[in-house]
C-alpha cells in the first residue's frame, strides 16, 4: 500500500541522511530539523507526491526514527550492545500510524486521506481513540486502535473466587462456587500443522528470489497469521468470560519453560500450541481494567499433590489421571488441583481479614 511505502521511504531517507551527516560533520539533526525538511520536500517537484500522503503518517515515521536513535544512544551510554537502527524493507512489518483524525462508524473506519474502509471488528471500541496503526500481516491488513478509557473507581469485591488449573489434557480446569468446568484446548496449530508442513515444503522447492518463491512465502505467512489470530480470538473470549463473571482468580504461576524442557517433543508442541502464557497476560490486564484480583500461586504450591478433602499430601505421577487419597477422596487430578487453588485464594483473603 502506498501509505506504508511512503512511511518507509521517509524513514529510510531520514536514516541515510542522519548517517551521512554524522560521518561528514559529526552532527545529529533533530526531529524538528527533519520535520522542516519534510515540508521543503513536499514543495520540490520530484518529491511532490508526498503531498498525497497524510502528513501525520509521514511525521509518525520520523517520530519512530527519532525514537529508534534515542534507544540506540541510550544503549551506547549504558555500554550495552548498541545495534544501529536498520533500514526498513518492503514486506517486513509494513505499517503506518495516525495519531488522530480516525473515526469508526459501525463496521467502517475513516482513515484520513484514504477514506472509508470496511473492516471486521474483533471487539467493541471503548473510549477515545488515541492512536491508530495499520499493519500488514500476510495478505491481510489490520487496523489496531489504542484507546483511552476513563477509569471508574470501584471497590474491588472478593466474594466470588475461582481456581484455574492449566494442563495438557484440558487447556484449563476452572473451579467456581457452582461447578467445575473443563475447557478443551482448540489445538488450532495441530490441526493446521499438515497445511503448514505442506506450504513450507513447497516453499523450499522454489527457486531463490523467484516470483513463485515470494508467492509461496506469502501463503505460508498468511497461514501462520491466520492461526495466530484464531488462537488469540479464542483466548480473548475465554479470558473475558472468566474475568467478567468472577471477582478473584487464583492461578498457578506457569513454569511453562521448565515444562517445555522436560516434556517429550509431541507434548512440547501441545504446550506452546495452547498459549497459556498469552492467556495469563490477558487475565492480568483484564483484571486490572475491571478491578478484579488475580493471584498467582507459586509453582511449588502442592496444588496437584494435596488432597482437597483432608489436606494430606500424596505422590501422584504425571500419567495418573485420577487422584485418590487414603481418606476416601477420589477425583480427576485437574479438578482436585483447581479446587486446591480456589481454596488457597479463600485462605489468603481470610488471613487478611483477621484483626491485628
Ligand atoms: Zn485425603
Amino acid at each position: 500500500m502506498q501509505f506504508a511505502g511512503a512511511g518507509r521511504w521517509i524513514y529510510n531517507r531520514g536514516l541515510a541522511l542522519r548517517s551521512t551527516l554524522w560521518e561528514e560533520e559529526k552532527k545529529t539533526p533533530s526531529l524538528f530539523d527533519q520535520n522542516n525538511e519534510l515540508v521543503l520536500l513536499k514543495q520540490e517537484e520530484a518529491t511532490a507526491w508526498l503531498k498525497e500522503i497524510h502528513s501525520q503518517v509521514l511525521q509518525q515515521a520520523l517520530d519512530d526514527l527519532n525514537l529508534a536513535f534515542e534507544h540506540f544512544f541510550r544503549r551506547v551510554k549504558n555500554k550495552e550492545t548498541p545495534g544501529y537502527p536498520r533500514f526498513r524493507c518492503k514486506g517486513e512489518n509494513d505499517s503506518f500510524r495516525y495519531p488522530q483524525g480516525v473515526r469508526v462508524e459501525g463496521d467502517r473506519v475513516w482513515l484520513p486521506k484514504i477514506g472509508w474502509v470496511r473492516f471486521r471488528k474483533s471487539r467493541e471500541i471503548e473510549g477515545k481513540i488515541k492512536q491508530t496503526t495499520v499493519i500488514q500481516e500476510g495478505k491481510d491488513w489490520y487496523v489496531c486502535f489504542v484507546c483511552e478509557i476513563e477509569k471508574e473507581s470501584v471497590e474491588c469485591a472478593e466474594d466470588d473466587i475461582v481456581g484455574i488449573d492449566v494442563g495438557l489434557e484440558h487447556f484449563a480446569t476452572i473451579a467456581s462456587d457452582e461447578k467445575i468446568e473443563e475447557i478443551e484446548s482448540p489445538r488450532f496449530l495441530r490441526r493446521s500443522l499438515s497445511k503448514i508442513r505442506y506450504l513450507s515444503r513447497r516453499l523450499s522447492k522454489k527457486k531463490a528470489k523467484s516470483k513463485n518463491r515470494l508467492k509461496a512465502k506469502e501463503e505460508l505467512n498468511a497461514e501462520h497469521a491466520r492461526i495466530k489470530n484464531r488462537r488469540k480470538d479464542w483466548l480473548h473470549k475465554l479470558s473475558t468470560r472468566v474475568v467478567k463473571s468472577h471477582d478473584k482468580i487464583v492461578i498457578e504461576s506457569l513454569a511453562v519453560k521448565e515444562l517445555l524442557e522436560r516434556a517429550p517433543k509431541h507434548l512440547a508442541r501441545a504446550i506452546s500450541d495452547v498459549g497459556w502464557r498469552e492467556f495469563l497476560q490477558q487475565l492480568k490486564y483484564k483484571c486490572k481494567e475491571r478491578c478484579k484480583k488475580l493471584m498467582e500461586v507459586g509453582q511449588y504450591f502442592p496444588s496437584t499433590k494435596q488432597c482437597y478433602s483432608c489436606k494430606k499430601r500424596n505422590e501422584i505421577s504425571l500419567s495418573t489421571r485420577e487422584y485418590s487419597c487414603g481418606c476416601g477422596h477420589r477425583m480427576h487430578r485437574d479438578h482436585n488441583a483447581a479446587l486446591n487453588l480456589k481454596a488457597a485464594g479463600m485462605s489468603v483473603s481470610k488471613l487478611v481479614e483477621l484483626p491485628v
